[in-house]
């Protein structure tokens, strides 16, 4: 196999994007460390569906557990009105969704991280990158918690609120609040639930996702939100969204839900940085370059796509900016072409 043009890279930020990244890149024979700022290493709560793209990129990681095979949505989609008239199951231009899956958050970081640990990535928690400076053969790092290092790529996976963009980017555009609020609780699995079931209801879209024989994630999407929602409304003002479904099942749902449900609304917020994705030797990936509205439930699949790619690309160039330009050539388009499917 050819030698990537590269020995040894720094990805800050371990959530789905860089801990794709590390595994990928340490597979490819590259010495990875991989800081991230969390000392805990917590992943977010919550559902996260991934669809059969990010099923692939796993896969290519090395990872395809049994638990995930299991719950695949092979049984398709139910597409709902509000009042619960049934409109469509499958229905086009959702049909490879129906090779997707739907996840528990910490579930899924959990199988990451495994396989992060298992592919030899040296990982430091509590830790970030305090300033950076670059030349044309590599960058040099400093440290919050040690000294510096050299490297021939810095990934920066650190989120919407990158610090790596404001590193790298001087003038970078700050995330902003884009309108979007998205709703998710956990409760138990209606015993008439045999698939995932979406009920669209004007600016309102709620999705019920089978999670576990016994369990379900509910997750509603609302457009023209108001904003970030005090933790105490949060259970009052989702059960008053709901009430504007009047589907049975919906109400069953409302009614199932109490302060066991793990009930939260994250405001959503964007950024969406122009090409290119990279500034010398420091590259974006994940949310910290398209995060993640119009996407809103394809970010995680897309960071794990970046890092499939990435690999990919380093494999066979002969250079690390030529990789990196290709990389860019091959992934703007995916990450920008106008969502189709309604996730
Ligand atoms: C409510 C909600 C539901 C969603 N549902 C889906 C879904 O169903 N399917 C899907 O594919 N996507 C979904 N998304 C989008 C998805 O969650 C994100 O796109 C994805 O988690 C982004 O991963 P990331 O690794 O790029 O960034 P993050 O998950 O934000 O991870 C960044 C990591 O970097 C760390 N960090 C931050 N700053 C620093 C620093 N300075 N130095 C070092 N480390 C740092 C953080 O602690 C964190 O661990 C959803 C998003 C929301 C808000």
């Amino acid at each position: 196999m050819k030698r990537p043009p590269l020995a040894n890279a720094l990805v800050a930020g371990a959530g789905l994007s860089g801990m794709a990244t590390a595994i990928c890149l340490s597979r490819l024979g590259v010495r990875v460390d991989l800081v991230e700022i969390d000392p805990g290493w917590r992943p977010a709560t919550g559902p996260v569906r991934i669809d059969a793209a990010a099923l692939q990129a796993m896969e290519a990681l090395g990872i395809d557990g049994a638990g995930l095979a299991a719950i695949r949505e092979a049984d398709g989609i139910d597409l709902r009105s509000a009042s619960g008239a049934l409109l469509a199951h499958d229905p086009a231009g959702m049909a490879r969704d129906t090779r997707g899956a739907l996840m528990l958050r910490p579930a899924l970081a959990r199988l990451l991280a495994d396989a992060t640990l298992a592919a030899g990535v040296e990982v430091r928690l509590g830790a970030t990158v305090r300033s950076l400076r670059q030349d044309a053969d590599g960058v040099e790092v400093e440290f919050s918690d040690t000294h510096g290092a050299r490297y021939d790529l810095l990934v920066g996976a650190d989120g919407v609120h990158s610090r790596l963009r404001e590193l790298a980017w001087r003038g970078a555009p700050q995330p902003a609040f884009s309108g979007q609020a998205l709703w998710h609780a956990r409760l138990p699995r209606p015993p008439a639930l045999a698939r995932a079931t979406i009920w669209q209801g004007g600016d309102l879209e709620l999705a019920l996702h089978p999670v576990a024989a016994d369990e379900a994630c509910l997750l509603l999407r609302q457009d023209g939100a108001p904003g970030p929602v005090p933790a105490a409304q949060v259970l009052p003002m989702l059960r008053g969204l709901l009430a504007r479904f009047p589907a049975a099942p919906v109400r069953a749902i409302a009614a199932a839900l109490d302060g066991r449900s793990q009930a939260a609304c994250r405001a959503l917020e964007r950024i969406e940085l122009g090409a290119p994705w990279h500034s010398g030797r420091v590259l974006l990936a994940g949310d910290a370059v398209h995060g993640t509205v119009g996407r809103y439930g394809v970010g995680g699949s897309r960071g794990m796509g970046d890092a499939v790619l990435l690999a990919r690309e380093l494999a066979g160039a002969s250079s690390v900016a030529q990789a990196l330009e290709r990389f860019q050539h091959r992934r703007w388009n995916p990450c920008n072409a106008p969502r189709s499917d309604p996730y």
